[in-house]
């Protein structure tokens, strides 16, 4: 069964989304690892040392999840700079997600310190938050499960700082036709059967597979980023990984 998703209203399409990650929350971190095999903590590590978190920022980590690129800010932050004073707030429209980002972090030696906050919200409002508050504000493998995407744009360069770096990881399109036509095999038979063996959820897994191939190619993208008001390199817009599957997309906000 698929998802009619595009003629679904978008307040239910919120609560399917929701309920998406509620049936993947316990399960997510080995689904990753076997949807990409292992490949997503490769580029989580790539996108947060481009970033080179350091020198006392407050983060915004949106759609936060289970905390991958919240530890992975911080760790860099402390281990390449000595730096404890950069903080992260992750925020994730679903409470079951931000649960498992938790107890995550109640294994390391951010707990109960200043430098990690949790907070349920919407990347499209963030309501909770001030204009010009954060110095970096990251997304990763989130933005293509917003409604409104330019509205969680637009919101990213209100609550960031002048100056502030927007930086956003997520699935892109594989260009060269050959390995494009074998990465749709594989998203579309492989993807949904490891979701029905390992998490017995073919629907949900079927549902992250066609938000991945309804999001926007890279270039248009990075002009969504223009769009809200961001300073995009002109040179070298985005930068493509493992032929496109994924991308780093980074603006500034003047
Ligand atoms: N950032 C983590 C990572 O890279 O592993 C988690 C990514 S996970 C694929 C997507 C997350 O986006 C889920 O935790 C989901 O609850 C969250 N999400 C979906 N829509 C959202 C929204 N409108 N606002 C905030 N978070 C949202």
């Amino acid at each position: 069964t698929h998802f009619g998703f595009r003629d679904v209203p978008n307040d239910l399409k919120e609560s399917l989304v929701r309920g998406v990650f509620s049936s993947v929350a316990s399960s997510y971190d080995v689904m990753n690892d076997a949807m990409s095999l292992g490949i997503h903590r490769l580029w989580k590590d790539h996108y947060v040392s481009k970033l080179d978190p350091h020198g006392a920022l407050r983060c915004l980590d949106v759609a936060g999840g289970t905390g991958d690129i919240a530890l992975r800010i911080l760790d860099h932050a402390r281990t390449r700079y000595g730096d404890r004073d950069t903080s992260v707030h992750m925020v994730d429209i679903n409470p079951e997600m931000l649960e498992e980002g938790k107890k995550r972090f109640a294994q390391t030696m951010y707990h109960a310190t200043p430098q990690i906050a949790f907070d349920v919200g919407n990347a499209e409002t963030l309501s909770q938050f001030a204009d010009n508050t954060f110095d970096v504000y990251t997304i990763s493998f989130g933005i293509r499960n917003v409604t409104d995407i330019p509205a969680a744009l637009r919101t990213a360069h209100r609550v960031l700082k002048p100056g502030g770096v927007l930086s956003i990881l997520e699935f892109s399109h594989v260009d060269n036709p050959v390995l494009a036509k074998a990465y749709d095999l594989f998203s579309f038979n492989v993807i949904p059967e490891l979701g029905h063996l390992l998490a017995a959820d073919r629907d949900s897994y079927q549902y992250l597979v066609e938000s991945i191939r309804r999001f926007p190619p890279a270039e248009k993208f990075a002009q969504m980023i223009r769009d809200a008001g961001f300073e995009v390199a002109e040179e070298e817009p985005f930068e493509r990984l493992t032929w496109g599957i994924a991308a780093i997309h980074n603006g500034v906000k003047l």
